[in-house]
């Protein structure tokens, strides 16, 4: 079994130890079954792999099913290697701005583009925090901006702006974990509903004076608001009484330094206007890393992206490849969501 702490330091060791498409099956099954593999068909415990093969076969005589370590996770429709996928994976998370698709494509000589796009945003796809991620807290700004957007006219307004809301954790004068979200609507379902799903119960959560967040005392919400007297340069500034003078103070300093990070970075990644989908994508791969950077070992990254892409479910091929859904489901379809829906039965969710 591999342990975290002997796990790889850095890009030679990576290399050392992912050498061959057998270690990288083994590390794969091993993190997608840390306790020893579990069948899916029947839940006993322990199987061994057929030799030239990647399907383990259940120890239970009575089953002797096979199962594939790739069923059901995003590997579950890639002929490719799963060294090629580690190697994705690696990438993404090791370098600080993730890796673009055409990179991805020239590194791994995929003959396609779209391939290589395909992968990352099945990775993307990964990355976006689910019901499962830790919830934020004790203390939390909130607010939102806009992101992105092209400029026809270099004297003109920017356009195509996506509205996203934001939470960041405060960490003494720093900032903790972030989550992000593209919003279509400013209204206070959107902006609490947010807030609900993410932070946990209880906390104290600051934000401007917005109408729209009113409602989050009544949820369960320590809520503290600030009344804004300026809006210049992105940051807003509260009046404070203090000691019978008023102090103007620079408030939610976390959420706005964290908006114009990601705002430069998707500005440099698109150059162009792109859909809310992808914009959205990108900013749960950017918070990932974001969430983890304090990780003394970059390649514990690396294994966190491993450990959601062993249990992520996959999704169809026609929606991988951003098709519309057939209207009549294939029978090919058919047996690989049965396989799918079987083979996450006794996964376990560690990330
Ligand atoms: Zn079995």
């Amino acid at each position: 079994m591999l342990q975290i702490d002997d796990f790889p330091k850095n890009e030679l060791e990576f290399h050392e130890r992912f050498n061959t498409e057998e270690a990288c099956r083994e590390y794969w099954v091993q993190t997608r079954w840390p306790d020893g593999f579990i069948c899916p068909h029947c839940g006993h415990k322990g199987g061994w792999t057929l030799k030239g093969h990647e399907e383990i076969e259940c120890a239970n005589a009575t089953c002797g099913k096979q199962t594939s370590p790739r069923a059901g996770t995003v590997l579950h429709n890639s002929e490719k290697p799963i060294r090629a996928w580690l190697l994705a994976m690696f990438h993404m998370s090791i370098n600080k701005q993730g890796i673009s698709a055409l990179r991805l494509q020239r590194l791994l000589g995929f003959g396609s583009y779209d391939t290589a796009l395909r992968w990352l945003r099945e990775l993307r796809r990964v990355m976006a925090p689910t019901a499962a991620s830790d919830k934020l807290g004790p203390e939390v700004e909130v607010d939102e901006t806009f992101v992105g957007g092209v400029q026809p006219d270099t004297k003109g307004p920017y356009v195509g702006k996506k509205l996203v809301v934001g939470i960041v954790e405060k960490n003494g004068r720093g900032c903790g974990r972030a989550r992000l979200r593209v919003i279509k609507r400013r209204d206070g379902a959107t902006l609490c509903g947010f807030v609900k799903e993410f932070v946990e119960q209880g906390s104290i959560v600051c934000t401007d004076g917005y109408q729209g967040y009113v409602e989050l005392a009544g949820m369960g919400f320590v809520h503290d608001p600030r009344t804004t007297t300026s809006g210049k340069g992105g940051n807003s500034s509260a009046l404070k009484i203090e000691g019978g003078t008023k102090v103007v103070e620079i408030h939610l300093p976390r959420i706005h330094r964290l908006f114009s990070k990601f705002d430069r970075i998707v500005a440099s990644a698109f150059q162009g206007n792109v859909s809310e989908e992808h914009i959205q994508s990108y900013l749960d791969e950017e918070c990932f890393r974001f969430n983890r950077r304090t990780f003394k070992n970059p390649l514990k990254i690396f294994h966190a992206v491993v450990t959601r892409a062993v249990t992520s479910q996959c999704v169809p091929l026609w929606k991988s490849r951003g098709r519309e859904a057939p209207d009549v489901p294939t029978k090919k379809a058919t047996i690989e969501w049965k396989l799918m829906g079987s083979a996450l039965q006794g996964c376990s969710y560690n990330g």
